[in-house]
């Protein structure tokens, strides 16, 4: 096992949505000719997103049509691979399942497709989730018309402009000075899944404002030396996980707030593989930063639990 001040500031290096290797050609979101000739190869692969769903072949590999088979709904550029095959996202209902094929969530298959297709299907799940819920103009209501291949909206009334949005929100891992990790039990989840904590960036805070803010809210534990290890898309519907790192003078007492946070505990590293082992707990799943964070601080792989298959 690595001892905690190697692994400490690691970066993180095994997140399952941020493993895109295709070109996002964003110089190409406004060029109509390269747009309409791109569309009109039928090597073009289209992926058809709905509902955070998409058609996936025995739970590893993304189902694409070309663009003549692509059903009508709003359409977006990925990008373009090293070998010159455009992508693009459709955001419209799926297609049939037969055999291995079926619908599968971002958050079911994040972590099983490849490193190309895993930063296919997060982008594309993250433009349809916008697209989807942001029609209208938030200044006079007029509905928008996608502009700059699907990567930001027209309002043809008053021309103002709107892009995706993204919402930050902070995950950390806080760690006292025996180097226990606390975890928390969410009022909201079932069972006995737990993990680190985690809250949404306020307007005008800084991340590392947030970590302080979302410890003390949730458990009154003070933390210090908050350090930033890395960061994930989780577009479901729409952030961005921020990770971190922080520590918890001695003499503190966790006390939880009982409506978000039903219980709180610190666990030493024998101890939450024993609480694994018993069934008493169950971790978030290697999709999440969450369960990447406390791997890194435990200092390997963790065993997966029925949580893994939800
Ligand atoms: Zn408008």
């Amino acid at each position: 096992m690595t001892s905690p001040e190697l692994t400490g500031c690691a970066p993180l290096d095994h997140l399952a949505l941020a493993r895109g290797t295709v070109d996002r050609v964003t110089r190409r979101r406004t060029d109509k000719d390269w747009i309409d000739t791109a569309w009109k190869d039928p090597r073009t692969r289209v992926l058809v997103v709905h509902d955070g769903h998409a058609l996936v072949h025995d739970q590893q590999e993304l189902v694409f049509v070309a663009p003549q088979e692509a059903p009508a709904g709003t359409r977006f550029l990925l990008g373009e691979d090293t070998d010159g095959t455009v992508y693009f996202g459709v955001s419209a209902p799926l297609g049939p399942a037969t055999g291995s094929i079926r619908a599968t969530s971002l958050r079911e298959v994040g972590a099983l497709l490849s490193d190309r297709d895993a930063g296919l299907l997060t982008h594309a799940v993250a433009l349809a989730n916008w697209h989807d819920t942001h029609l209208r103009c938030p200044l006079d209501g007029t509905p928008t018309v996608p502009d700059a291949a699907g990567h930001s909206a027209v309002c043809p009334t008053d021309g103002s402009e709107h892009f995706p949005r993204t919402d930050p929100a902070v995950i950390m891992l806080v760690t006292d000075p025996q180097d226990r990790c606390l975890l928390a039990r969410n009022a909201a989840w079932p069972g006995r899944r737990v993990s680190i904590l985690a809250g949404f960036v306020d307007p005008g805070e800084s991340a590392e404002q947030a970590v302080i803010r979302e410890v003390a809210e949730e458990t009154q534990i003070k933390v210090t030396n908050v350090r930033y290890v890395g960061s994930q898309p989780w577009p479901m519907p729409r952030s961005l996980m921020l990770g971190f790192r922080a520590e918890a003078p001695a003499g503190q007492a966790i006390a939880v707030d009982r409506e978000e946070i039903a219980e709180a505990y610190w666990f030493s590293r024998d101890e939450l593989l024993a609480a694994i082992k018993a069934r008493e707990i169950a971790l978030p799943p290697p999709v999440s930063i969450a369960r990447q964070i406390i791997e890194q601080w435990y200092g390997g792989p963790l065993p997966s639990t029925w949580s893994d298959r939800r």
